[in-house]
């Protein structure tokens, strides 16, 4: 028996990026443009073209705004921060909800982003020796910042999204580390909504398979996960990341939410998203039920802005109804 019920969330989901110019040089990434010196935000995704994305995934309830990273002091930080608020609320205007991940942000930029977004997101990646060769050129991806950034949140009260970038190097006991200190951070303000625990995948022109033993061991790091982090905190796996043949074997270890499905994964492009409706029926085969949920998972729905979770209120109760 799997002792709770057999049901695996999702969030139906467009993402937006507002820029891919990127002050950080994370040695994996294949998402990142270098900015243009003189106009930094010259890719800047304008009001227009989000509309037009926007159009084009009418079923979309998350709007994920993934973001490039511009330097706390730079002159362009102000532009930047307001076409994050820009498109916060045109997601909104919209009828969706915005869910922000765009690195760290100050106090006052993350209150002013958590009055538009019901959830916010920052990955704390990991902690060890593998990620700081990985990190060695991107200043804002220090442990210390992504700690504060998620106690941050908590004295925010903005219900937050983290994870695990996994398989860089990292040994089991960093694994154990770093969803020790998220315990720790959950513990202090609750504010914890989900640990994505993502296994690294090598970008290129065609997605690689996951090795056997990568999979096996990451499916032991499921089940430890789940018992270092308390029964509220969901554990998402993107499901584009890992074989659809042991998808079943990571919900029986621990994993309960699919995270945020667009058409393309944005930044692992090599790795195809499943439809929700191919994963549905996979899952049925197994007696799962994939069911869909809001960017802001329901227990966190209550402690949002008054006007946020009216909204959030709503739509959760017209998705419950199949709406
Ligand atoms: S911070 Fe994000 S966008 Fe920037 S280089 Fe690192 S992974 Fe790429």
């Amino acid at each position: 028996m799997r002792g709770r019920a057999a049901v695996v969330t999702w969030s139906p989901s467009v993402t937006l990026v507002p820029t891919r110019g990127c002050f950080n040089r994370c040695d994996y990434c294949g998402f990142r443009l270098s900015p243009d010196p003189r106009d930094p935000l010259a890719d800047a995704l304008g009001d227009r073209q989000a509309l037009a994305l926007l159009g084009s995934r009418p079923q979309a309830l998350e709007v994920l705004l993934l973001s490039g990273e511009v330097p706390p002091a730079s002159a362009h930080r102000t532009a930047w921060f307001a076409r994050l608020v820009a498109l916060s609320r045109l997601a909104l205007a919209q009828g969706r909800l915005p869910h922000t991940n765009a690195g760290p942000l100050s106090r006052t930029e993350m209150a002013r982003l958590g009055r538009l977004n019901p959830s916010l997101g920052l990955m704390l990646e990991g902690l060890g020796p593998a990620y700081d060769a990985l990190h060695r050129q991107a200043p804002s991806k220090r442990l210390e910042q992504r700690l504060a950034q998620l106690e941050q949140a908590g004295r925010l009260g903005v219900p937050f999204t983290t994870g695990l970038l996994l398989g860089v190097g990292e040994s089991r006991q960093d694994q154990r580390d770093a969803l020790e200190l998220i315990a720790l951070l959950h513990a202090s303000w609750g504010h914890v909504q989900e640990v994505i625990l993502q296994p690294f995948r090598p970008a290129g022109a065609e997605g690689l398979p996951l090795p056997a033993a990568t999979c096996e061991s990451l499916l032991e790091l499921i089940a430890e996960a789940r018992r270092i982090l308390p029964p509220e905190v969901h554990l998402q796996l993107p499901p584009n990341l890992w074989p659809l043949e042991h998808l079943v074997a990571a919900l029986e270890a621990g994993i309960d939410d699919l995270g945020g499905i667009d058409t393309v994964d944005v930044i692992n492009p090599a790795y195809p998203q499943p439809t929700a409706g191919a994963l549905a029926e996979h899952l049925a085969a197994a007696g799962w039920e994939l069911r869909p949920r809001l960017c802001v998972h329901p227990a966190w729905i209550a402690q949002l802005p008054a006007a946020l979770r009216a909204r959030a209120e709503a739509m959760a109760q017209r998705l419950g109804r199949g709406g």
